[in-house]
Order: C-alpha cells, then sequence, then structure tokens
C-alpha cells in the first residue's frame, strides 16, 4: 500500500493525497491506483518472486546483450570442482583426487539458496541475478571441508578457463566494449543533468473553454474563454504573469496575476477579448505567455472569430 501511495503521489499533489487517506476521502481514480499498485508490489514480491526476474524484468535480456568473456560474473570453478561427489572430511585432496573427486562435494547448497532456482555448476545462465548467496553458502562449506575458498566466485569467463591472475582480469577492463558502455552512459548522464538544469520550473495546459466557442460582448467585442493549467514544480509558490498575444487589439480581461503553491496545480478562466474588425471570420493562431521572475513559457492556441 505504501509503495502505491508513493507512486500515485508522483502524479497528484502527495500532501492533499496523504489528507485524502487519512480522512477516507479519495478519489475513484487515486484509490484505484493506490490499490493496483500495492497489490501489483504484493503480487510481484510476494507470490511471483523470481518469476519476475526471469520472465518480467528486462535487465537479463539487456545483460546477455553486453556480455563478453572478460565481464566479471559469478562463475563456478568447474576444473577444480568437477567430479563433483560425496566424501568423508578426512579425505585429503589426494585422496578424494584418486577417487575422481573434485572440490565440489555436491551438498546442492548453492541451488538451495540461489532467489531464481537455478543450478550455477551448469554454467552462465541468463536467470542468474548475480546476487552472491552461492558463493557465500559456498565459501561456507569449503570452510567446513577446510578446502581455499572461491570454487565459486566473482570471476571471467576467460578469468576461468585461462586461469588469469585478479590482476591480469583488471588489466582486461579498458576494452573498446567498455569504453564505448562508459561514453554512452556518460552523454546520457550529461543529458538528464542537462535537462534538468535547464527545465522550466513550472508547466502549462491550454485549454478551451467548450461551453462557450466565441461570443460577441459590450461593444462589439469577441470574447473567447480559455482553461490555463498552470503547474507549479517548485518547493514554494509562484506568481505567474499571463499575457496573450497574436491579434491586434486582444487583450486578457481577466486577472493576468495568479499565484499557485508548491509543488501544486491550478486551472485558470482566461477570457481575450479582441476588437470587432482585429481579424476575418474563422480560427487564429494566438499565444500565452506565462511568466514568473526567472522562467517565461510560451503556450499557443486559437481564437475563434464568429461569421
Ligand atoms: S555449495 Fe559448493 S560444494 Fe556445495 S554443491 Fe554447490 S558448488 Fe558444490
Ligand atoms: S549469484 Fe545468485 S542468482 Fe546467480 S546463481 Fe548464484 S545464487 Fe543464483
Amino acid at each position: 500500500m505504501w509503495t502505491g501511495f508513493t507512486f500515485v503521489g508522483y502524479f497528484t499533489p502527495i500532501k492533499e493525497l496523504a489528507a485524502s487517506v487519512i480522512s477516507f476521502s479519495l478519489g475513484p481514480w487515486e484509490l484505484f491506483w493506490v490499490l493496483f499498485y500495492g497489490f501489483a508490489t504484493y503480487g510481484n514480491a510476494g507470490w511471483m518472486r523470481e518469476q519476475v526476474c526471469k520472465y518480467m524484468c528486462p535487465y537479463a535480456r539487456f545483460q546477455s546483450a553486453m556480455f563478453d568473456r572478460d565481464t566479471l560474473i559469478v562463475t563456478y570453478d568447474a576444473a577444480r570442482g568437477e567430479g563433483r561427489g560425496s566424501r568423508p572430511r578426512s579425505d585429503i585432496p589426494a585422496a578424494y583426487h584418486a577417487k575422481g573427486l573434485g572440490d565440489c562435494i555436491d551438498c546442492g547448497l548453492c541451488v538451495q539458496v540461489c532467489p531464481t532456482g537455478i543450478d550455477i555448476r551448469n554454467g552462465l545462465q541468463y536467470e542468474c541475478i548475480s546476487c552472491s548467496a552461492c558463493i557465500d553458502v559456498c565459501d561456507g562449506v569449503m570452510d567446513k571441508m577446510h578446502y581455499p575458498r572461491g570454487l565459486i566466485r566473482n570471476s571471467t569467463q576467460n578469468g576461468i578457463s585461462q586461469k588469469l591472475s585478479r590482476s591480469a582480469m583488471f588489466r582486461r577492463v579498458l576494452r573498446p566494449r567498455v569504453l564505448i558502455y562508459t561514453a554512452v552512459l556518460g552523454a546520457v548522464s550529461l543529458g538528464l543533468l542537462g535537462s534538468l538544469l535547464t527545465r522550466a520550473s513550472f508547466k502549462v495546459d491550454v485549454v478551451r473553454d467548450r461551453g462557450v466557442m466565441a461570443r460577441m460582448v459590450g461593444q462589439g467585442q469577441i470574447e473567447n474563454v480559455y482553461r490555463l493549467q498552470i503547474m507549479n514544480a517548485t518547493e514554494h509558490s509562484q506568481q505567474y504573469e499571463i499575457r496573450a498575444h497574436g491579434i491586434d487589439g486582444a487583450r486578457m480581461v481577466s486577472d493576468a496575476a495568479v499565484v499557485v503553491d508548491a509543488a501544486n496545480s491550478r486551472w485558470v478562466p482566461v477570457r481575450v477579448q479582441a476588437p470587432p474588425n482585429a481579424a476575418t471570420a474563422g480560427s487564429h493562431p494566438i499565444e500565452f505567455v506565462i511568466t514568473t521572475s526567472t522562467d517565461e513559457v510560451t503556450e499557443k492556441a486559437v481564437f475563434l472569430v464568429p461569421r
């Protein structure tokens, strides 16, 4: 429910949402989405669990496209571990090697702890989420058997097959694939940062009043009515100045200055009047310019002149 509440809070002022929850006065859509995301979270984390990792999460598919043989992964050292099988704890390596056994005692704990239910001894599988639970449990088994740790460890496919040292594996980090991915990630991060730094502190939507197309008012003036939704994206209340232009002599006859509370939005009815002969019959483009002390947003609209 908390997930649902915080998610809906991205789209509606969260303080009012909290007040509505406390007073049991949530709107029908708010209630629906809070319940929807609450139960979706419960279903994913409580019931579907590893099925989400295996079949729904795009991370595994993404990973396989980026992998190569020098990618750091959770790996089972098959050359050291095979053939697997049980043996007395007292067996020294020479004794169990003579029986054709490696270091894996086939206890199966690495499979039991795996949240996606795979056997890492079968090699690299897309279901692996690199949680390292199998590394920890296998190291515990190795400790009990007095074998060296690291039968399952973080390594690379080349590292395992070519028995590379840690430093040799790290020297392969600076390869073209990694440099290109780093450059792409850096460019995306810079783009995101730039868009955050240059974004306007508010947004405006202009909607024509559906009930009033265009009408004649006093002295033959032609009046159109609009509704402006001003969304304040800052953490403090702001004053907005609204101007309309695009038709000679057109002027706003409603309040030009409005205040919107922090992180809130407000619908503002706006009436624009133009002189009788300012424009021919039909629709004419106009613009609303909304300014604060720091930002300016321009929104397009149409002004209708009746026949
Ligand atoms: S936990 Fe280690 S010893 Fe046990 S089965 Fe897995 S790899 Fe073999
Ligand atoms: S790292 Fe985690 S997901 Fe991957 S095989 Fe080991 S326990 Fe399973």
